[in-house]
């Protein structure tokens, strides 16, 4: 891949001569002017695109692109919001998931996304498959997939905020997260598929739920991840119930460490920030799910500068409503400057969505452009009529407001190439997703 346009290479690295790939990984970065060591068998000559290592999702909920901007939540608050949800969601088919959860890939790996996180965390009868039929539709795409096994054990009967048909008993729980682990994760650098574990949030499971699947983490080790401090409700929740701040609860259930990642982490005090960051604890920061339910705006800097992995995070479709990682970038870019003022450069907020993001998932193999990283790539065009008249390359992706990447590699091959994802039949995949969330909504009878 020679001479690009522009390329963000690890910090301090000059990869103007462009990247050569061996296999799946990144054998030689070239400086400015520099021939690789050994002719090379396909030469892409990258003169006008930008590039990227891979994007990396740290947070989604792919069964919502059935849910998007639904009327009656369209502007409301995370509880009500999801109170409203929980029936619908609870009519989720196996092939509805399938379908799901190809679209947001889809979606996500057309954004130049090339590692994404999902939260799964509904079992309704006859979905107890649910991570397998994501696994399967990860492995078609050839994206990478982190699929968590979510899980919900605190009902409204006992407090909780779900309704108690979509709880589930903690033993069935620890069972599939096990069968999980040992059927699907993959270790070691190049890994395609992940699995972690990941009670879902303080209000809709219960502490023996959390301390039970950090031990189980532990054993089996792979990752924690839950939703944290996302609003003032959950805060006040964990206070009523508990007594203890969120930060306090995270830490009685044995979470203050390094192998757990959280989705939004909002509303931290200063001692609560420097906790987390001396743990090491990761952060996925959901700036768009954030500003539309008004949930409030994550200390990404403070928390990142603290020592905590900050990394980005479409979350669920039902409250972005999209799937476009550098869209996020994007607004995680606007959103901290309104925060911190305006020079937080763009950069930074390309390298939570890159590298950042693949220290909040425990993967020092992605996320950069360096030898011997995986090879992971996203090349963007600047030839449409928005970028016309820019200036800096790599600033111009997110001022103005680069949606699509032009051609995206996973682990050394094409994924995405003129736009398009190899071998997927969009309009189809369109269709077939459009009915099936028509179909949700009149099962729901809502
Ligand atoms: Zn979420």
């Amino acid at each position: 891949m020679k001479n690009p346009l522009a390329i963000l290479a690890a910090d301090g690295l000059d990869a103007r001569g462009g990247v050569v790939v061996e296999g799946d990984r990144i054998a030689e970065v070239l400086g400015a002017g520099r021939q690789p060591a050994a002719p090379c068998g396909t030469v892409l000559e990258a003169t006008e695109h930008v590039v990227l290592p891979g994007l990396i999702n740290t947070h989604h909920h792919f069964y919502q692109t059935l849910t998007r901007a639904w009327t009656p939540v369209v502007s409301a608050e995370l509880f009500p919001w999801l109170v409203n949800l929980y029936p619908v969601w609870a009519q989720l088919t196996p092939r509805d998931l399938e379908l799901a959860t190809t679209a947001a890939l889809a979606e996500l790996l057309l954004s130049g996304c090339t590692t994404a996180a999902d939260h799964h965390y509904l079992f309704p009868g006859g979905l107890e498959d649910a991570i397998d039929i994501q696994v399967d539709a990860a492995r078609s795409l050839g994206i990478r997939a982190v699929l968590t096994r979510g899980s919900m054990t605190l009902g409204s009967d006992d407090g909780g905020l779900p309704p108690q048909d979509v709880v589930q008993d903690l033993d069935t729980i620890l069972a599939d997260s096990r069968r999980l682990v040992e059927s699907h994760h993959e270790r070691g650098p190049g890994a395609q598929i992940q699995i972690a574990l990941a009670p879902c949030s303080p209000f809709s499971v219960t502490q023996e739920a959390m301390r039970d699947s950090a031990a189980l983490a532990e054993d089996l080790d792979v990752r924690l991840h839950t939703h944290l401090a996302e609003t003032l409700d959950e805060e006040q929740f964990c206070l009523d119930r508990f007594g203890l701040r969120t930060v306090d609860y995270l830490e009685s259930v044995g979470w203050l460490s390094p192998r757990a990642w959280l989705a939004h982490g909002i509303h931290f005090d200063d001692g609560e920030i420097a906790r987390l960051g001396a743990a090491g604890v990761g952060i996925a920061h959901c700036p768009t799910s954030n500003m539309r339910l008004a949930s409030g705006t994550c200390r990404a800097l403070e928390l990142e500068d603290a020592g905590a992995a900050v990394g980005l995070g479409v979350d669920g479709s039902a409250s972005n409503d999209g799937s476009n990682l550098i869209l996020e970038a994007r607004q995680a870019l606007y959103l901290q400057r309104l925060r911190y003022g305006a020079d937080v450069p763009p950069e930074r907020a390309l390298r939570w969505a890159t590298v950042g993001s693949a220290r909040a998932l425990g993967r020092d193999d992605l996320g950069e452009i360096a030898v011997g990283r995986q090879a992971d790539l996203a090349l963007f065009r600047l030839d449409d009529l928005r970028f016309s008249g820019s200036h800096d390359p790599l600033a111009a992706l997110l001022l103005c407001g680069a949606d699509r990447a032009d051609r995206v590699m996973v682990a050394g091959r094409w994924r995405v190439v003129g736009g398009q994802i190899e071998g997927l039949d969009l309009p189809a995949l369109v269709a077939d997703h459009s009915a099936a969330a028509r179909g949700l909504l009149s099962r729901a009878d809502v």
